[in-house]
């Protein structure tokens, strides 16, 4: 599996910048996971529409979906030019309802809502959901192909369990929305980039891709943060481009 960021900020984009959208090449397809803003631009730097298998989604808010919008003119644009056919195969959550409908476009787009217990599989790689502490109804994924295991934890909260779905994974793709200094009180639906490297320690995953940063705080400021956790495993920022072989 080679996986490519093809963005990693939130919750806006910072200048030439995307939020969260990763293209999963298999043997068998091309996946593209979350699909944020100035994800198209990216991905159509690594492939051409018509070679895109599938769209899974984590979640319906904006900074992971609003590329869908144009996705959508994208495929029916390649059918005009006789380059597909067929509805774009779409997964993601039921609810919210009012966007997850939004996930189809005419013949172009065909949203299959996915549930906690479905497994699918996507071009010869088995996908398995696991709900987020998060406001939005969403899910993290596991995704393997028998050999290797990445496990996208999405939008995630400190109050996910993730025991049993990300322990022992080869690569954790996990958010680290905040630097200490910026975690809000209360309920939150994200971590800070300790949490992200201390969640990965206490899982023992092999690899740590931390994710979801602000384009409004430094990178050396999230680099200090997340060492900060203890985690022994390799780790590194998320970047626009950034390819992962497993
Ligand atoms: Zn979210």
């Amino acid at each position: 599996m080679k996986l490519t960021v093809l963005g990693y900020q939130s919750p806006a984009p910072g200048p030439g910048g995307a939020t969260p959208g990763y293209l999963l090449e298999t043997a068998q397809g091309k996946i593209l996971i979350d699909c944020g803003s100035g994800v198209y631009a990216q991905l159509m730097k690594h492939i051409r529409i018509e070679e895109l298998t599938a769209v899974v989604l984590s979640h319906y808010h904006h900074d992971h979906i609003c590329d869908m919008l144009i996705l959508q003119y994208g495929v029916m644009m390649a059918e005009i030019f006789g380059k597909r056919s067929g509805a774009m195969p779409v997964f993601g959550p039921a609810e919210p309802q009012d966007w997850a409908k939004k996930m189809n476009y005419q013949k172009h787009t065909q949203l299959h809502t996915v549930k906690e217990s479905d497994t699918l599989t996507i071009a010869g790689v088995e996908f398995t959901f696991l709900r987020t502490d998060h406001p939005l109804l969403c899910y993290a994924m596991k995704i393997t192909d028998g050999k290797k295991t990445i496990v996208y934890g999405a939008d995630t909260g400190p109050e996910t369990n993730w025991h049993g779905f990300a322990d022992g994974c080869d690569l954790f793709i996990c958010e680290g929305t905040f630097t200490e200094a910026y975690v809000p009180n209360g309920k939150r639906g994200h971590l800070s980039a300790r949490e992200a490297a201390q969640t990965a320690q206490r899982l023992g995953v092999k690899q740590l891709l931390i994710t979801h940063l602000s384009p409004d705080i430094d990178r050396t400021s999230y680099e200090k943060e997340a060492a900060g956790g203890g985690f022994t495993g390799l780790w590194q920022l998320a970047d626009i481009g950034q390819v992962i072989e497993l």
